[in-house]
């Protein structure tokens, strides 16, 4: 019973931020629909349509980082929980970041030191490691972002360590908050999305942190020792 509320109470809040999501969405489309409305009925000086397409292009930014920060977690899913082999998914992950590390001079590494799989879902576990990795890339400008698996006892964990910014306490405390962000363009909706995705995966997230040193993030689910378990 008590189980059962606390879904209810969970399904109430991801729906929630859904419908701030799509609004979130929907923002930034109906301010670029509005000025090519502009341009196609007014006939305007050279420098002010400059300035409008600044505009019009830094609100399409904004609704690409909200649609790739989110939308994996958004799609209407089925729980489809199956054993995932860590070393493919984390290659993958890398495959789709390493150009944005190159962009930012940032040398990502891995390595993975388990045959262990996890039960999870595999875009769900690719969208959460993207929106913590993409995070430390982006905290670490000229610096480094490793990550390690390995299995520790009853669990398999992921460690994933970058050596920049760093954050303080507080903003330890704020991660996972929808739209907390300390980017002038961020979403501050990736961490909430890692977050969900690793309670719905049954894992647990640690980080710790300091300023100027950088930031690691250790991700733990349990291991599955018996297939029919
Ligand atoms: P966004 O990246 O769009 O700002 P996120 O939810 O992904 O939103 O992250 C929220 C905030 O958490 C970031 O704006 C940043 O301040 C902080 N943060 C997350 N990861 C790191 C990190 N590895 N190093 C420093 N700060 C981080
Ligand atoms: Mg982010």
């Amino acid at each position: 019973m008590q189980k059962e509320l606390q879904e209810i109470e969970k399904m109430i809040v991801v729906s929630q931020i859904a419908a701030s999501v799509s609004h979130e969405i929907r923002n930034p489309l109906t301010t670029v629909k509005g000025l090519l409305q502009v341009f196609k009925e007014r006939e305007l000086p050279f420098e002010k349509r400059q300035n409008l397409t600044e505009v019009a292009l830094h609100e399409l930014d904004t609704a690409i980082n909200i649609i790739s920060d989110y939308l994996t977690f958004a799609k209407p899913q089925v729980e489809k929980m199956i054993f995932l082999n860590l070393s493919e998914e984390l290659q993958q992950v890398i495959s789709v970041l390493t150009p944005y590390a190159n962009m930012q001079q940032v040398t990502l590494t891995y390595v993975v030191d388990t045959a262990q799989p996890i039960l999870g879902d595999s875009q769900q576990l690719r969208q959460c490691l993207i929106n913590l990795v993409k995070n430390c890339i982006e905290a670490s400008p000229n610096g480094r972002v490793d990550i390690a698996v390995l299995t520790i006892r009853e669990h398999i964990v992921i460690r994933i360590q970058d050596n920049g910014t760093g954050m303080t306490s507080e903003q330890i405390q704020r991660l996972g908050i929808p739209y907390y962000s300390t980017k002038e363009k961020g979403t501050g909706l990736g961490m909430m999305v890692a977050f969900s995705i690793i309670k719905a995966m049954n894992g647990t997230i640690k980080v710790e942190s300091e300023i100027n040193m950088g930031s690691l993030f250790v991700i733990s689910f349990p291991l599955q020792l018996n297939l029919n378990d």
